[in-house]
């Protein structure tokens, strides 16, 4: 089954992924769901990033335990202090 994904095209023209993109990707990187192009990227990325390979192992440890992908469970490494502060602001307004 291949199903055509909505290609992650590059503001400007940058030929290597950056930490939130490959955070973005990690699901469907992890479903079959990128593009072979977008895949290289991906995994270009993760040789040369230390961070977004740990991100990966945890995204499969948990996707292991809960048997499925499911983003709305989880607690990106790499977004959490933002995602903590962003819901405090919020609480507060
Ligand atoms: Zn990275």
């Amino acid at each position: 089954m291949r199903i055509r994904f909505p290609r992650l095209r590059a503001r400007s023209r940058q030929p290597e992924l950056v930490c939130q993109q490959v955070v973005e990707l990690v699901t469907d990187y992890l479903e079959g769901a990128l593009s072979a192009e977008d895949r290289q990227r991906f995994e270009r990325h993760l040789a040369g990033c230390p961070h977004c390979t740990e991100y990966l192992a945890q995204m499969r440890e948990t996707i292991r335990l809960a048997g499925r992908v499911a983003p709305a469970d989880l607690t990106p490494v790499m977004r959490t202090e933002l995602t903590d502060l962003y819901r405090r602001w919020r609480a507060e307004g």
